[in-house]
């Protein structure tokens, strides 16, 4: 095959970055990768990718050698046809497409802990969506402003859903689970045997959100690393305001910024062990950030597009976490929730 100009292809990947208003420092690998590319005579180009000592040269790194080489070789960069992929994808059709193939909900509380409704209205509600299920995420134990349930409760909890299960429409479910605080250490808020006996765990980050980014990083990777875990909620923990919602003051106010903590890391933490990042579609935290979810899909992780429903009609919330989903390219069948409640079971058991 004929080979491809290398320096096109990356200035064409820094240039959709760009169009697609990506964080500079992305765009800059691509730029300043182009620049050291062209300055580098093509045979010692050719002996680098056969010696695989491309990423040695200033300003190349490991993925845009890899750009490097494929070009080289005649075939369009992986990373450029990626881009290009969702290049005059409608992003309203892709979304809506995206939300079809949604079969349920991974977060969603009830009046248990600070949710304003039942289970069984939730769950009605959910199945007039034509949801096949959703995981019932109530608080844990330590989240005391927002009633979390100690074990005992949990308990009654599970028998309470039992029940409930057994009264609800034909052709839908309610999982059982918990949103579960990712404590100081890494650890669990809940008894491990009934961590164990719920379907879904969702574990997420709601105190001592501006530590500084190691200690963050540890504790996010010891709780991903819990066989128990199965989705990380709302992973930054930001807070975003709705445009135009009160004067600026208030809107500050409410508004929180992405906590600190080594991505490259987490993710790395997530594809190890085969755990789900969740989209959390709240309008209030929209999390993680489009640049984050970007590099997230780019290094294969799974997801679950979630509402962090607290009234019946927050349910109807995921068409904006599928707006973003489509945006950053999430494939559908990397979407834990377009799975069946079986296959969601199976893989949640695979993590032990
Ligand atoms: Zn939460
Ligand atoms: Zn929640």
């Amino acid at each position: 095959m004929a080979s491809r100009d290398p320096v096109a292809d990356l200035r064409r990947i820094a240039f959709l970055l760009e169009r697609a208003n990506e964080a500079t420092y992305r765009v800059r690998a691509f730029r300043s990768a182009a620049a050291t590319v062209s300055k580098t005579p093509p045979d010692d180009l050719a002996a680098r990718v056969e010696a695989g000592t491309l990423a040695k040269l200033p300003g190349i790194g490991d993925v845009t050698a890899r750009c490097v080489a494929e070009s080289l070789a005649g075939e369009e960069p992986v990373y450029l046809r990626r881009l290009t992929a969702t290049e005059g994808v409608e992003t309203p059709a892709a979304a809506a497409a995206l939300r079809a193939a949604l079969r349920g909900d991974c977060h969603v509380h009830s009046d248990w802990s600070d949710g304003g409704s039942p289970i069984e209205e939730m769950a009605l509600a959910a199945a007039d969506l034509g949801h096949e299920y959703f995981v019932l995420t109530d608080h844990s134990p330590r989240l005391t402003v927002a009633r979390g349930l100690t074990a005992d409760r949990l308990r009654r909890q599970l028998d309470h859903v039992a029940m409930l299960n057994e009264a609800l429409p034909e052709g839908f479910r309610i999982l059982t689970g918990i949103e579960v605080d990712i404590l100081e250490d890494g650890g669990l808020d809940q008894e491990e045997e009934l961590l164990a006996r719920l379907d879904v765990v969702v574990g997420s980050v709601h105190s001592k959100l501006r530590d500084d980014a190691s200690r963050m990083t540890r504790r996010m990777v010891t709780a991903i690393g819990n066989p128990h875990l199965d989705v990380l909620g709302h992973m930054t923990g930001r807070k975003v305001s709705a445009a135009g919602e009160g004067d600026a003051a208030h809107r500050r106010a409410r508004t929180r910024p992405p906590s600190d903590f080594d991505l490259e890391k987490v993710l790395a933490a997530c594809l190890d062990h085969g755990k789900a990042i969740e989209i959390n579609s709240r309008p209030d935290r929209l999390d993680p950030p489009k640049r984050m979810l970007t590099v997230a899909v780019e290094a294969g992780c799974v997801f679950s597009i979630d509402t962090d429903a607290h009234a019946p009609g927050q349910l109807d919330w995921l068409d904006f976490g599928c707006e973003r989903a489509a945006l950053c390219g999430v494939p559908a069948d990397r979407v834990v929730n377009t799975w069946t409640a079986e296959r969601l079971l199976e893989w949640t058991g695979s993590h032990g």
